[in-house]
């Protein structure tokens, strides 16, 4: 991180908690974190370049489900005070492990010379998620998650404005874990880079 553009890393306070946001657009724009996720500072907000949609339970889990499995489950724990020994138990619904959601992210391509790195910091991000947790209680096995790809398609601005096909480029990667994309990157991204130079 840029100590000059944005002073300390986590620079403002959200309750109890330290976050990152850059304080306006120019430092934004060159901050890694922010021109990827968006900044809401003092001076002026950057949006986001990511669209992240809502994730869907996949078909063959909802059809398991609407055929009577149970696709969530009772957590029960129990909370030990230190000096007292007093136990508190509690129960967690929680998805089953194993459970598979559709997901969809888009990333809006504003800077020739940003997008690849862009992608790459994304990708490198879910790979570190993949060894931490989403959500809460991720310290005591909830959250873990496995990422995997299906197809990457880059749609040029002409096809917004033709609607030509020529003009989307689709990489189907069968079911390509994070690393690999990460591995491959130039490769599956090499028409892509040709198609974004050649303007
Ligand atoms: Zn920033």
């Amino acid at each position: 991180m840029n100590e000059e553009n944005c002073g300390r890393f986590f620079n403002k306070r959200i309750n109890r908690g330290w976050i990152h946001v850059c304080p306006d657009y120019s430092t934004a724009i060159n901050c890694p974190v922010c021109r990827l996720f968006g900044a809401s500072g003092k001076e002026s907000n950057f949006p986001s370049r990511l669209i992240v949609r809502d994730a869907f339970l996949a078909k063959d889990w909802e059809d398991r489900w609407r055929a009577g499995e149970e696709i969530t489950e009772a957590k029960i724990e129990v909370g030990i005070d230190r000096v007292t020994s007093q136990a508190n138990p509690r129960t967690n619904e929680r998805v089953v492990a194993g459970a598979e959601f559709k997901f969809e992210i888009i990333y809006n391509v504003e800077d020739l010379k940003q997008w690849e790195d862009d992608i790459k910091n994304l990708l490198t991000a879910m790979a570190l998620l993949e060894d931490s947790y989403l959500g809460g209680s991720g310290s005591r096995g909830y959250g873990k998650v496995k990422f995997s790809f299906e197809t990457f398609e880059f749609r040029s601005a002409d096809y917004y404005r033709t609607g030509e096909e020529k003009e989307k480029i689709a990489i189907p990667v069968g079911k390509k874990q994070v690393i690999d994309v990460l591995k491959d990157f130039d490769g599956l991204f090499s028409g892509v880079k040709e198609k974004l130079e050649a303007g």
